[in-house]
């Protein structure tokens, strides 16, 4: 079944147990001022449970000690905390992280920690937005393993958390910073949406969770370092650009209509015209840059015509390119275009008057770079010897 198939008919489960009490950890303030309305408690009540969950990062209901003890057990029992438990670390050679993390229904969804290779001060999260994905790439890993489900926004967020937790950090995401006595430092200061799944295919949690990831009284993120990153779902990419303010990422990696569709299926229902058309008109703000990321795969997209090509299509728009060299698994038959081949496509792109820069790949001895999340199906193929 194609990614374009599930993404038009299946309906996808959002919650593990939809019969389950509301998750108060996926609500944004106004969704919980209108819950704890119902339960018949003023609003600022919501905003100090918003806090404990969302900069303080408690486990139960407990824990809020200023609410009084009647409220605390009413919520107790209209309502529950969603959160995900780390099932795995991984530690690279080069300090990146990679979490596997369970769902309180038993899925699996990874995380990255990437710290940045030149500045101590910038630290990139990668999360994940759902469990597999849909779109069928057939370049990425998760793309082979279609859809399971929808992340919750709790389930987004708490991914946040998780790593917040297991690397040190305390009130609001802070660690101590060796350079400066006493001093502290925000120790995640980027946010991808470049994990497992299409964020924009779960566009409403997608945008609760930014809502609370860059609340003032949440986990108070820049949306500016907020980026969401799209294959090029069209009308959720119009949607997310009206209705927040993060920075807009747009898979491309082909640049005819024929090239882009045998290795992105989305392409046949959102062709390159309409989604370069869409682009165009992306409200943006000063300063900032729709990101185009182009992976290159060997032989398929990354001869010299490509990069010419690459430059017409994206003229007159404001952007940057990131050319993600392919990362090879063994659930995508590509090969990485040798050293000089994306040199030289980078400088051609650069020559046609537009920033391109080359996304190393970082954590890839565990399977932590682009598109290698691919959970345990990727794991499954991993153990097979190559001989077989
Ligand atoms: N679903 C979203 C975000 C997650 S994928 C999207 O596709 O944009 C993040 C990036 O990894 C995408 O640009 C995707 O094209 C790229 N990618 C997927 N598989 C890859 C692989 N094997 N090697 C390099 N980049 C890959
Ligand atoms: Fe999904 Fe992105 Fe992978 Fe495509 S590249 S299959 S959209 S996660």
């Amino acid at each position: 079944m194609t990614g374009l198939t599930l993404l038009d008919n299946t309906p996808v489960r959002h919650r593990a147990d939809p019969a389950a009490p509301p998750d108060v950890a996926s609500m944004t303030l106004s969704e919980l001022q209108a819950f704890l309305g119902a339960l018949g408690e003023p609003a600022y009540r919501a905003e100090q449970v918003f806090r404990w969950l969302h900069r303080r990062g408690v486990a139960s209901f407990s824990q809020m000690t200023d609410l009084g003890r009647a409220l605390r057990e009413k919520l107790q029992g209209a309502a529950v905390i969603g959160r995900l438990e780390v099932a795995q670390v991984q530690a690279a050679r080069d300090g990146t992280r990679k979490y596997r993390m369970r769902t309180r229904d038993g899925a699996l969804v990874e995380s990255v920690f990437i710290p940045s290779a030149s500045a101590a001060d910038k630290n990139t999260l990668c999360i994940s937005s759902q469990v597999g994905c849909a779109m069928g790439c057939t370049f990425c890993a998760t793309g082979a393993m279609g859809l399971d489900r929808h992340l919750t926004a709790s389930e987004i967020v708490d991914q946040v958390n998780r790593v917040w937790a297991d690397l040190g950090a305390v009130n609001g995401g802070f660690v101590p910073d060796p350079s400066g006595e006493g001093s502290t430092r925000r120790l995640l200061t980027n946010l991808v949406f470049m994990g497992m799944g299409e964020p924009l295919h779960n566009v409403e949690h997608v945008l609760r969770a930014v809502e609370i990831l860059t609340h003032e009284h949440g986990h108070q993120f820049s949306p500016r370092r907020v980026t969401v990153s799209t294959s090029g779902l069209l009308p959720q990419m119009k949607r997310l650009m009206a209705e927040s303010d993060v920075q807009l990422a747009v898979s491309l990696s082909g640049t005819t209509d024929a090239q882009r569709v045998s290795i992105m299926p989305v392409n046949r229902k959102y062709p390159l015209g309409m989604l370069l058309a869409a682009c165009r008109e992306v409200p943006l703000k000063a300063r900032r840059r729709i990101t185009f990321e182009y992976v290159l795969l060997a032989g398929i997209n990354d001869a010299d015509e490509d990069a010419t090509r690459l430059v017409r299509i994206l003229k007159g728009l404001r952007c940057k390119v990131n050319l993600i060299p392919f990362n090879e698994h063994p659930l995508g038959a590509y090969r990485r275009p040798p050293r000089e081949r994306t040199l030289r496509f980078q400088s051609l792109v650069r020559d046609g008057g537009i920033n391109a820069l080359i996304r190393e790949a970082r954590g890839d001895d565990i399977d932590a770079a682009c598109g290698m999340l691919g959970g345990t199906t990727l794991d499954a193929a991993r153990a097979v010897p190559a001989s077989a």
